[in-house]
């Protein structure tokens, strides 16, 4: 019955996602390990996995992130990355990788789930003004945008190329404004993005 059946978010972004620490299959030329946060532990059990010279980046998602696409750019055919991070940075950094031309099965993704009441710290696309809010949120929070100031519901979409979730006016299905301000104009991408929520009504 979830609307999250038919969601782009992925399993392991989900609330109450889990991932595995798999072992990474080493059919990679070349390996970049990712952490974000206190993933030190997970990190060195990774790293042991995998073949001497493998890339090694920790940090906060700020740091990594250029760091990241500066070793993507560097790199050769057959690299993989594996992430270790919370959602929502996990979202960030896959969206760095997919934009490096790496493909899903060339991503492995462990997230880490701090204990509740903790939020990750999700990146919000306002469907009205086009804004990036960063807040702690998860999916059916209410943020407000940073931009236009209406308060946004988080909603279960996130874009593969931005790592950005969809945030829409929150009272927008129940009282639809009638002077169609409201409308985005969007991208590709988002348009997708808003045909799909359409669709997912
Ligand atoms: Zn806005």
């Amino acid at each position: 019955m979830s609307q999250l059946a038919y969601s782009s978010v992925p399993v392991w972004a989900r609330p109450g996602g889990t991932s595995d620490l798999t072992t990474p299959e080493p059919t990679g030329s070349s390996y970049v390990l990712v952490g974000v946060g206190d993933v030190a532990d997970l990190l060195a059990r990774s790293e042991a996995r995998l073949p001497h010279g493998t890339t090694r980046l920790h940090g906060d998602v700020a740091s990594v992130t250029p760091l990241l696409a500066t070793a993507l750019s560097d790199a050769v055919v057959g690299v993989r990355v594996h992430i270790i991070a919370d959602a929502g940075a996990a979202l960030a950094l896959r969206a760095v990788a997919l934009n490096a031309g790496l493909e899903d099965d060339e991503i492995e993704i462990v997230t880490v789930t701090a204990p509740a009441p903790h939020r990750p710290v999700l990146e919000i696309f306002c469907a009205h003004c086009r804004t990036v809010t960063r807040a702690s949120a998860r999916v059916d929070d209410v943020v407000a945008c940073t931009g236009c100031r209406r308060d946004l519901l988080v909603y279960h979409h996130v874009s593969r190329r931005s790592g950005h979730f969809l945030g829409f006016m929150v009272d927008a299905e129940t009282s639809r404004p009638s002077c169609g301000t409201a409308h985005p104009t969007d991208t590709d991408q988002h348009s997708a993005t808003h045909s799909h929520a359409e669709e997912a009504r």
